[in-house]
């Protein structure tokens, strides 16, 4: 008699189990997939109660953590923070980050005086100017306030395959790079901020006199 009621107990709990993979959260949200593509991989063809309980909760977990989403202590940003994200920086206009700046800027703020100042340069000049107006942007819109509050993360002029240390990093007060102590000396001579001050006043002026 027992073994009679037992067998389809048997039985339904092994198919509960057994008759689909149960997801784990990595199956689900890794972090370069769309969610509605793994949902269609996964969904089981014969969902019942259990199975969509188990999906239900999975899809709620959050999606795997990236470094800028980063709220610690401060750190200074280096290669293996990023693991496999690539490098993304915060747009001077927009504040948004981006893992192009220099072809966000020239898509997104065209009009703006500095990016029609870099693009009507010489190209050997350009390179310069475009890691200036990225270095601005970090500093105003995340570098200053991390510094302020001591929390997230500093992007410095080069990521480093370690960790530096807050204390081994200078800040150039010209175009507001994070750069080693022992490379600030060298650099100061180079800054691209004082080639941008002649150039630029000349550039905003010449185009005051031509209206
Ligand atoms: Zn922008
Ligand atoms: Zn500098």
């Amino acid at each position: 008699m027992c073994v009679f009621l037992l067998l389809p107990l048997t039985r339904a709990l092994y198919f509960q189990f057994h008759g689909f993979e149960t997801p784990s959260v990595s199956h689900i949200l890794p972090a370069k997939d769309s969610i509605s593509t793994k949902k269609k991989a996964i969904a089981p063809s014969n969902g019942n109660f259990l199975s969509n309980l188990i999906l239900s909760f999975n899809f709620r977990c959050p999606p795997a953590k990236s470094i800028y989403n980063y709220k610690g202590p401060l750190i200074i940003l280096c290669k293996d923070d990023l693991g496999e994200e690539t490098l993304k920086e915060f747009c001077l206009f927009c504040t948004n980050l981006h893992p192009n700046i220099k072809q966000h800027m020239i898509e997104e703020h065209p009009n703006q005086e500095q990016v029609a100042f870099v693009t009507s340069r010489p190209s050997k000049y350009q390179q310069r100017f475009w890691k200036l107006l990225s270095a601005w942007g970090n500093h105003a819109h995340n570098n200053m306030n991390a510094l302020q509050k001591g929390i997230g993360f500093i992007i410095p002029s080069m990521l480093n395959s370690t960790r530096k240390q807050l204390y081994d990093m200078r800040l150039c007060s010209g175009c507001k790079t994070w750069l080693s102590t022992m490379s600030l000396y060298s650099h100061k001579k180079y800054c691209p901020a004082k080639q941008w001050e002649t150039s630029f006043g000349e550039y905003l002026e010449a185009r005051f006199q031509n209206g």
